[in-house]
């Protein structure tokens, strides 16, 4: 049966928990649900490593969520493995190499090289099917003017993305549990803040929620997130799909 397991579950600049991306396993594929900075050694926590990855979903343009794609695509690209398929939303596309991956990525020994020398890339909108899991995406409210994405996952887990509350999300796809950002400040505009999810949601529906994409002294604040019915998803945290 595919699984979902979170590799990591860390806030952008966490050093203990790795960059929030997950692991979807089925019979005969690694996908990655994006490739953060930290990917090589949260892949390797699972004895994995970036050439055990045959797919990858990317969510949104942020450091903690491609940056690992320059790790993936090269490591693959060297060892003569088949390109991974780069499933990604076409309005993505400039964005993650002319912006973010090219300056790195556009010319190695062999010469120029483009994203599609690295990866498969498969637009995808709506909807799309991996194997065995599909995916119903739905744009997140994060960085304002910048665009994130979010899924349901088999009809049934919903994964967040970055963003702030998605009430009307919840309300359309009725998930059976949500991997939903956090962040401890109540003052970060682009991540959920507690009192926001308190506001957000009922008390039915935060007790579906598992928090990631926390601080390292999220600690401090244990005893509020538990008056919240909410729990921290730990990493490695694993889920049926
Ligand atoms: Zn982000």
């Amino acid at each position: 049966m595919p699984r979902l397991q979170l590799i990591g579950v860390g806030s952008a600049d966490s050093v203990r928990h790795f960059n929030t991306n997950a692991l979807v396993e089925q019979s005969g594929s690694r996908m990655l649900i994006d490739a953060g900075h930290t990917v090589g050694r949260a892949l390797a926590a699972c004895q994995l490593s970036t050439r055990d990855i045959d797919a990858v979903w990317i969510t949104h343009c942020h450091a903690d969520h491609i940056y690992g794609l320059e790790r993936l695509g090269s490591e693959r690209l060297f060892a003569g493995l088949a390109k991974p398929l780069l499933y990604l939303d076409p309005r993505l596309e400039d964005e993650l190499w002319e912006h973010s991956l090219k300056g790195s990525m556009g010319r190695i020994g062999e010469g120029q090289r483009t994203l599609r020398d690295y990866f498969d890339v498969q637009h995808v909108g709506g909807e799309f099917q991996h194997g065995a899991v599909q995916f119903q995406v739905f744009e997140t409210r994060h960085t304002p003017g910048k665009l994130c994405f979010g899924a349901i996952i088999n009809r049934h887990l919903m994964y967040s993305g970055d963003t702030l509350p998605l009430p009307e999300i919840v309300a359309l796809y009725r998930p059976e549990m949500i991997l939903h950002d956090f962040t401890m400040h109540e003052s970060n505009p682009v991540h959920a803040s507690l009192q926001q999810l308190l506001d957000a949601y009922d008390a039915p529906t935060r007790r579906r929620i598992k928090l990631m994409s926390y601080e390292d002294n999220v600690a401090q604040i244990q005893d509020a997130i538990d008056a919240s019915e909410m729990s921290l998803a730990e990493q490695g945290f694993a889920v049926a799909l």
